[in-house]
């Protein structure tokens, strides 16, 4: 199975892993999920979506937790967030498999997170990747993959170690075809070679390999 669109919101997307919350996830055949609670959603009571979350991960169509992580402009204070992005970190590790985190102006929190909550057996991505390629090294020398979406640094991406690369169109209406595209540019490389080290990078990602 190709998977070229690392994370999407589109629920039909094939060759895709689709992001859900655990309440909306509906698995459909031949398709690939992550679940998660997202950063955004965190104001709200999530205890029912934790047990949905509790029971889902175990699916076989479910080849990542997240979204979630955390967010300094959105959702709640972020010790909360911070808290429940360590109960998927738990869970993940729990279930083997790896971790899709949305981050805003919160690296130093992730990476502190993630370092205290060591030794991991599971990968974390950074989905939506903006940030500059400063960031972009900081979190490959953490083990992270980064994911591109529609609009990103194009220095953050060229400074970004070819394995660690994988391409999505998130809550977009943008093709992953497009995307594709624009990383080709970026990297100078023919497109079909980008779309190659995408799926190859999706697939070690659900393997954990880091
Ligand atoms: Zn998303």
């Amino acid at each position: 199975m190709n998977i070229f669109n690392f994370h999407t919101h589109d629920t039909a997307a094939h060759d895709a892993i689709i992001s859900a919350s655990p309440s909306c996830f509906n698995p459909q055949p031949g398709l690939l999920y992550s679940i998660g609670i997202h950063s955004w959603n965190t104001n709200e009571d999530f205890q029912q979506e934790w047990d949905l979350m509790e029971t889902f991960c175990y699916h076989q169509q479910v080849v990542a937790i997240g979204e979630t992580g955390l967010d300094k402009l959105r959702g709640a204070p972020l010790d909360i967030q911070i808290e429940l992005f360590k109960h998927h970190i738990a869970l993940a590790e729990h279930v083997k498999k790896p971790l899709i985190v949305h981050c805003v102006r919160a690296w130093q929190e992730l990476i502190t997170t993630w370092r205290i909550t060591a030794p991991h057996q599971v990968s974390l991505a950074v989905h939506g990747f903006r940030g500059n390629a400063n960031t972009a090294l900081q979190l490959v020398k953490e083990g992270f993959y980064l994911s591109f979406g529609e609009n990103f640094n194009t220095e953050a991406l060229a400074a970004t170690p070819h394995d660690r690369i994988l391409i999505e169109n998130d809550d977009s209406n943008t093709e992953i075809t497009s995307v594709a595209e624009s990383a080709a540019q970026a990297l100078a490389l023919p497109i079909e070679q980008v779309k190659a080290l995408a799926n190859d990078n999706a697939h070690n990602f659900i393997s954990n390999i880091v």
